[in-house]
């Protein structure tokens, strides 16, 4: 029994997923002896319905500088925020000097549009070497973790914001409470707060339980983000569903009566209350088909390899952790990992072991069989590696269901 992190009423996990190491901790061989586990499980408050890690590793485990992670990298996710970068300046009230504060700004995707239309900003990033390559892009960022105390230093030196932005962070965040009291400290009275993260209907509603793992605090829904802003005086007045990773939702904040409130969030939440999403026995039903999921998987794997294939990992995500030691996949099933990413290659996964490998062993010597763990850009992987399907190759996929795409 433990305290729920949004309005501590006890809560109980429905759920485990057993012994997990770090979701991000790709590593080499000398250091297999010392890896660090925790159990992964989640927990559904039936008071406020908010999903949540039961317990998180320690945050100084996890962002670190050697955090791996740059999402400049990626053409996608750059052409989203330039578009959620014009739909923030589309919602600014009438200010001559508007005033823009992101969390987990990385390394300035998005504040970086802010930056050159002249508008004031300023992003907060934990990781200090991820700080200072938005910096020497020219976005004005510092290293500390957002809570009251950073909201009160902010507003005494630049004044109060229009806008408080966050892609994919507020669900890392366990001390969920006193970021919204930031939030509330630093917000202009008409101020906004946009921030996206993925969406919990989406993982039910696919089985994509590897959103589950130690960055992700929080699953967040409706029901749940409009109950810990309203313990703070504070309005959902707007969602924006968002197809990023698997599935996503954007939630526009405000002070409580200072702007409408859309019809959208009640049809969402009607949609929500239809989905269970607010309800116990929601999370047992996700549970079995969890484990149902697993089984599948496995016996897959198991079946082909016994008949003499060659099965390879496609894309070494974080998100794949979760999935790899759930279903015990190891390297006796997986080849190896293939992975774009220098900073992985030549390491092993997280816990299974598995070998991080170039791309080009991928394309070198097509495998028979490549197990997508990047599920959530499976349309653009399939097309690029149109070669490997005429090559004979055939991909294994998990979401929403286990299966071979000829
Ligand atoms: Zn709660």
């Amino acid at each position: 029994m433990s305290g729920c992190l949004v309005c501590g009423n006890n809560i109980e996990p429905f759920m485990s997923f057993g012994q997990m190491p770090l979701a991000n901790g790709f590593l080499p061989e000398e250091r297999f002896s010392g890896e660090y586990f925790y159990e992964l499980s989640v927990a559904f408050c039936p008071n406020c319905t908010m999903v949540q890690l039961v317990r998180q590793p320690a945050a100084g485990k996890m962002f670190h500088d050697e955090y791996a992670f740059f999402s400049g990298t990626s053409a996608a996710m750059a052409v989203h925020f330039e578009r959620f970068a014009s739909r923030v300046i589309s919602k600014f009230p009438a200010s001559d000097d508007p005033f823009v504060v992101e969390i987990g700004c990385n390394d300035g995707i998005m504040l970086r549009h802010f930056a050159d239309a002249g508008i004031r900003h300023l992003g907060i990033e934990p990781s200090e070497n991820v700080a200072r390559a938005a910096n020497a892009k020219g976005v004005r960022t510092i290293s500390r973790f957002f809570g009251e105390d950073l909201a009160r230093d902010i507003v005494r030196e630049h004044g109060r914001a229009d806008a408080f932005l966050g892609a994919n962070v507020m669900c890392h965040i366990a001390g969920i409470n006193s970021v919204i009291r930031g939030i509330k400290t630093l917000l202009k009275p008409d101020g906004i707060a946009m921030f996206e993260d993925p969406y919990l209907g989406d993982v039910i509603e696919k089985t994509s339980y590897d959103q589950i793992y130690d960055e992700h605090v929080f699953l967040f829904s409706l029901s749940s983000v409009q109950y810990a802003f309203a313990q703070h005086g504070m309005e959902l007045i707007d969602i924006e569903p968002q197809t990023t990773h698997g599935g996503s939702m954007r939630y526009l904040i405000a002070h409580k009566g200072a702007r409408n409130v859309s019809g959208r969030v009640a049809a969402q939440l009607k949609t929500e209350d239809e989905m269970g999403l607010n309800r116990a026995e929601t999370f047992d039903a996700f549970r079995k088909r969890c484990e149902e999921s697993r089984d599948a998987l496995k016996t897959l794997l198991s079946r082909l390899k016994g008949e003499g294939r060659r099965i390879v990992g496609y894309a070494a995500t974080s998100k794949s952790t979760t999935i790899l030691n759930y279903c015990d996949i190891d390297s006796s099933l997986l080849e190896f990992i293939s992975d774009t990413t220098p900073i992985k290659q030549g390491k092993f996964s997280p816990g299974m072991h598995i070998p991080v490998r170039p791309y080009r062993d991928f394309v070198s010597n097509y495998p028979d069989y490549a197990l997508l763990l990047a599920w959530n850009h499976s349309e653009e992987i399939m097309a690029k590696e149109e070669l490997f399907r005429d090559a004979g190759g055939k991909w294994i996929v998990f979401v929403p269901r286990v299966r071979v795409i000829e």
